[in-house]
């Protein structure tokens, strides 16, 4: 198996405290989805980041950006945007757990962080455009946000939306460290 452009190796930038490496990658992560969005197969995430070793210590600070597609809430239409989102994490020998993230060895790996970053900021309820009426509002005019539910529409088999940070929790315990 080919080695994840996310695995960076470190043991350089530790070696010399207080320098900085700049990381730019473009990284295709399966599996970045939630249950009303996700990244669209075969389109990578960006990570525009900046390295530096402190104190043993590995910041990692910039943007996480990700295309995602979703369907509209109201008219089903396809929704694409764009998650573009600043970071600051910290990669450490011993990490703390839920806040920061392990120095394996010689490398650091970006894809918990991609994953726990994206997986938070995918839109939880995707309109096509904030006034979205749905497909026939003269026949089905859209439920305004905090009116009564319609009594006739069936209640959602799935539940409210799943909070993606229980799904990025998910992640971290699937980790095999
Ligand atoms: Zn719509």
């Amino acid at each position: 198996m080919p080695r994840s452009p996310l695995l960076i190796g470190v043991t350089e930038l530790r070696r010399r405290p207080g320098t900085q490496r700049e990381v730019t990658i473009d990284a295709e992560v399966p599996g970045l989805s939630i249950t009303t969005a996700r990244v669209p197969a075969g389109e990578p995430v960006q990570l525009d980041l900046v390295l530096e070793a402190i104190d043993g210590a590995i910041t990692a600070t910039g943007r996480v950006t990700a295309p995602w597609s979703a369907e509209c809430r109201r008219c089903l239409d396809d929704v694409r945007g764009v998650a573009s989102v600043d970071i600051r994490e910290v990669f450490e020998t011993h990490p703390v757990a839920g806040e920061t993230y392990p120095i394996d060895g010689d490398d650091i790996d970006l894809e918990p962080v991609v994953r726990d970053t994206v997986l938070l900021h995918l839109p939880l309820a995707p309109l096509c455009r904030p006034d979205c009426l749905g497909p026939a509002p003269d026949e089905f005019p859209a439920v305004v946000e905090g009116a009564a539910t319609d009594p006739d529409e069936p209640p959602d088999a799935d539940g409210p939306p799943r909070d993606p940070r229980w799904a990025a929790l998910d992640e971290l315990r699937l980790d095999p460290d």
